[in-house]
């Protein structure tokens, strides 16, 4: 049956073969791609990784070193996010700090951020999920006023903007992901930018002293970005959802993973992707678009709060549920019906045990990023997604939370 993956990014296999054709054969791909997302996100410098976490890693630990002062060893965090977030901060020997989320638009309670004992803090993390970006400028200026550094996340949101500023641009850095799922993908891959400065010389420092990506692992990408460009049509989709070793849509906790440099041979397909980023996203935004008409009114649901001077780009589209114990059927539903409806993160950060272990102090109160973690699900917006995907969604919506159900 077709099936419309939960996302991902379409390109064909003429994209592939010459994106790694100049990956391999011109060289400069590699900073090609640091000057577009230098340029884009406004920070002096860009250095690709083989992956978002590394990305984070390092700069966790390129924090420490400018921060020179031992006592800063906590890492201000969303309570509902990717849990590569805590566990980066946990391989780089440091502490999380939780803020509840505002379940009306998923972004951190900034009166709980600004409550924060900032005295042993290295860094505020933003998350912009699902594309949307997140208050920013206010973040901004928590982080400036209390004289912490601020990473802003854009693993999920290359594209968007704050009134004109790119996500990934606010702060002292940012982190881009092209993982799978993400807006533009190689399977893995991540770059960091960051302003001029002691923190970017830290950076540069640690970056330099990296290996290369290896070469085994290259040519394992290489074999799944082939699968994977193909399969991920809806023709296809239920065969590569059941493959081994594509880890496709799950969570894990996970601080043991490969921290290099990006391949250069990678590098040639996320520019060519890069250098697409506006029609990419355009595609994700009109159905984006689509899905918010479509469900604006329907029973049982409520959508995602997005602020006046935001420009999302949708790598997914999050809806609530109202009542937590309707998602469950709701989701079976729309994934019978070959439509890629997923819960997202399974739990707050607040209950997840390996979390747990290297909180520090006391937890706030987490009933937020609880209430996202129960009711929150995601439905896809990608270009292979059909025309008529939000009118289904909406049916099959009406079918199960409408007062036919009840
Ligand atoms: C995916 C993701 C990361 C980590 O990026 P990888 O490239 O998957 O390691 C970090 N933060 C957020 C919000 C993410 O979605």
């Amino acid at each position: 049956m077709a099936y419309v993956a939960p996302a991902g990014t379409r390109f064909r296999t003429g994209d592939l073969v010459a994106g790694l054709g100049a990956g391999l054969f011109k060289p400069g791909s590699r900073e090609e791609l640091s000057a577009l997302l230098s340029s884009h996100s406004g920070q002096a410098h860009c250095w690709p990784m083989v992956s978002g976490r590394a990305a984070m890693t390092l700069m966790f630990s390129a924090m420490k070193q400018a921060a020179a002062d031992p006592r800063r060893c906590e890492v201000v965090v969303p309570g509902y996010t990717c849990y590569s977030v805590p566990a980066a901060a946990e391989r780089a020997g440091l502490r999380v700090r939780l803020i509840d989320v505002d379940p009306r638009t998923l972004d951190m309670n900034i009166e709980a951020l600004r409550r924060v004992d900032f005295s042993r803090v290295l860094t505020i993390v933003t998350a912009n999920l699902y594309g949307i970006p997140n208050a920013l400028s206010q973040v901004e200026a928590v982080a400036a006023e209390n004289r912490v550094f601020m990473l802003d996340d854009a693993a999920q949101s290359l594209g968007a903007r704050v009134a004109g500023r790119a996500v990934g641009g606010f702060g002292d850095a940012g982190l881009y992901s092209f993982d799978k799922g993400k807006v533009i993908t190689t399977i893995q891959g991540g770059a960091i930018v960051a302003r001029a400065g002691a923190l970017a010389t830290a950076i540069a420092g640690k970056h330099a002293a990296l290996d290369g990506a290896g070469f085994k692992d290259t040519a394992e990408y290489v074999v799944k970005l082939g699968i994977y460009g193909v399969l991920l049509r809806p023709m296809f989709y239920g065969v590569v959802q059941s493959l081994p070793g594509l880890g496709l849509g799950q969570t894990r906790y996970e601080t043991v993973y490969p921290l290099t440099r990006y391949s250069t041979l990678l590098s040639g397909l996320a520019l060519r992707l890069a250098r697409r980023l506006d029609t990419i996203n355009q595609v994700r935004i009109e159905n984006a678009r689509r899905l918010q008409a479509a469900l604006a009114d329907a029973p049982g649901l409520r959508l995602p709060e997005c602020a006046p001077d935001a420009s999302p780009v949708f790598t997914r589209f999050p809806v609530f549920v109202a009542d937590a114990r309707r998602r469950a059927p709701l989701l079976a539903a729309l994934n019978a019906a070959g439509i890629g409806a997923t819960a997202s993160y399974p739990q707050a950060l607040g209950d997840v045990p390996e979390v747990q272990r290297i909180l520090a102090g006391t937890a706030e109160e987490q009933s937020g990023a609880r209430a996202v973690a129960a009711t929150l699900f995601t439905l896809p917006t990608h270009a292979y997604s059909p025309d008529d995907l939000a009118s289904r969604v909406r049916a099959i919506v009406d079918q199960c939370l409408g007062h036919r159900a009840s």
